[in-house]
C-alpha cells in the first residue's frame, strides 16, 4: 500500500476536529493527497494549494482547482471519489495561481466556475508581479471564471445551501469565502494562515485591515461546529480561527501606532511588534514590510492625524 493509498483508508475513519496522524504527514510531502474534512467532503493537499471538494453522486463542488502542473494529479484523485470526477462547480478563493490552475481542464469541460469579478478580471488581463519584476500572462478564455459577482450570492448543490462573499482585501483584492451552510463547512482561501506566515498580497490589494475585517467575518459566519479550509495547512475550527483573529488584531493595532509615529518596518520590529504574540513568524520582516506597504494606500482612512 503506498502513501496516498494509506492517506485515502483515513477517509474512513473518524472525521474529528483533529487530522489522522497519517493525514497530517501529507502536507509535509509533495504530491496531492486526500484528507477528511466532514462526511462527504474532502481536500485534496499538496496541489499548490488546498482543494476543497464535497463529494457527491449528482456531481462534485470544488473550491480552488490548485496549481496547473498537479492538474493531471487532482483529476485523477477526483475520479476516485463520490460523483467519479464529475465536477459541476468550481470557485476560486482568488486569483494566485496555485489556486487557478486547473481551470482550463475544468471550463473545457463545461464547468461552472465561480469568482469574484476582480478574480476573472486578473486571470483575463496581464497583471505585474512587483516581486518578480514581470507580468504574469492572461490564462486562455476557457479558464476564466463563468459567473463573478461583487458582494456576495448563493446557490444549491443538490439541497444543500452554498453562500458565497467577498473578503475584502483580505489577501488580495479578489478574496472570497464559501460557506456550505448545512454541512458547516467553510472555505476561507488565504484570509487565514493556520499554520504559515500570512500573506499579504499588497501590490494585489491585500492589507492588514481587510484582513481584520475578513476573519471577523469568518468568525460571525461559523459556530463551535464549523470545519473550516484554509488555502494552505489542516482543516481548523472556530478557536484557531479566533486565536488568529486575536493575532491579526493585535497586529493590526500596533502597527497603526507605529506607522502614525513614522517609523520603517524595521524599526516596528525593533519596537516590538512581534512581542508576545500567539505564534512566533518564520519571517517576520517579510510580513511586516508587506502589511507597512498595505497601510500606505489605506491613509486616509486609519485617522485624521496620520497624515
Ligand atoms: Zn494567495
Amino acid at each position: 500500500m503506498n502513501r496516498r493509498a494509506i492517506v485515502k483508508g483515513a477517509l474512513g475513519g473518524v472525521l474529528g476536529l483533529t487530522l489522522p496522524p497519517l493525514a497530517r504527514s501529507a502536507f509535509s510531502q509533495g504530491s496531492p493527497a486526500v484528507v477528511p474534512v466532514s462526511e462527504g467532503f474532502v481536500m485534496l493537499t499538496g496541489a499548490g494549494g488546498n482543494v476543497l471538494v464535497r463529494t457527491a453522486s449528482t456531481g462534485q463542488v470544488l473550491v480552488d482547482s490548485g496549481a496547473a502542473a498537479f492538474t493531471d494529479a487532482v483529476l485523477a484523485d477526483l475520479r476516485g471519489l463520490a460523483g467519479g470526477g464529475r465536477a459541476t462547480t468550481v470557485f476560486n478563493t482568488h486569483w494566485h495561481r496555485e489556486q487557478v490552475g486547473g481551470n482550463l481542464a475544468f471550463g473545457r469541460s463545461g464547468v461552472t466556475i465561480i469568482a469574484h469579478e476582480k478574480t476573472r478580471a486578473h486571470l483575463a488581463t496581464d497583471y505585474y508581479l512587483q516581486d518578480e519584476d514581470r507580468y504574469e500572462k492572461a490564462l486562455p478564455a476557457a479558464a476564466h471564471p463563468t459567473v463573478t459577482f461583487f458582494t456576495g450570492d448563493k446557490t444549491l448543490a443538490g439541497n444543500e445551501r452554498i453562500e458565497y462573499g467577498h473578503l475584502l482585501e483580505a489577501h488580495t483584492d479578489g478574496d472570497i469565502y464559501v460557506f456550505f451552510r448545512d454541512a458547516n463547512v467553510l472555505a476561507a482561501g488565504d484570509a487565514i494562515s493556520p499554520l504559515k506566515d500570512p500573506v499579504l498580497d499588497w501590490f494585489g490589494g491585500g492589507w492588514l485591515g481587510g484582513r481584520v475585517d475578513a476573519q471577523e467575518k469568518l468568525l460571525k459566519l461559523s459556530n463551535e461546529k464549523t470545519r473550516i479550509v484554509p488555502s494552505y495547512g489542516p482543516v481548523v475550527g472556530r478557536a484557531e480561527l479566533q486565536a488568529e483573529f486575536d493575532m491579526t488584531r493585535m497586529l493590526f493595532d500596533r502597527m497603526l501606532d507605529l506607522v502614525k509615529q513614522g517609523m520603517s518596518a524595521q524599526d516596528m520590529l525593533d519596537a516590538g511588534l512581534m512581542k508576545d504574540l500567539n505564534r512566533t513568524f518564520r519571517d517576520p520582516f517579510r510580513f511586516t514590510y508587506d502589511a507597512h506597504k498595505g497601510y500606505w494606500a489605506h491613509h486616509n482612512s486609519l485617522s485624521p492625524d496620520v497624515l
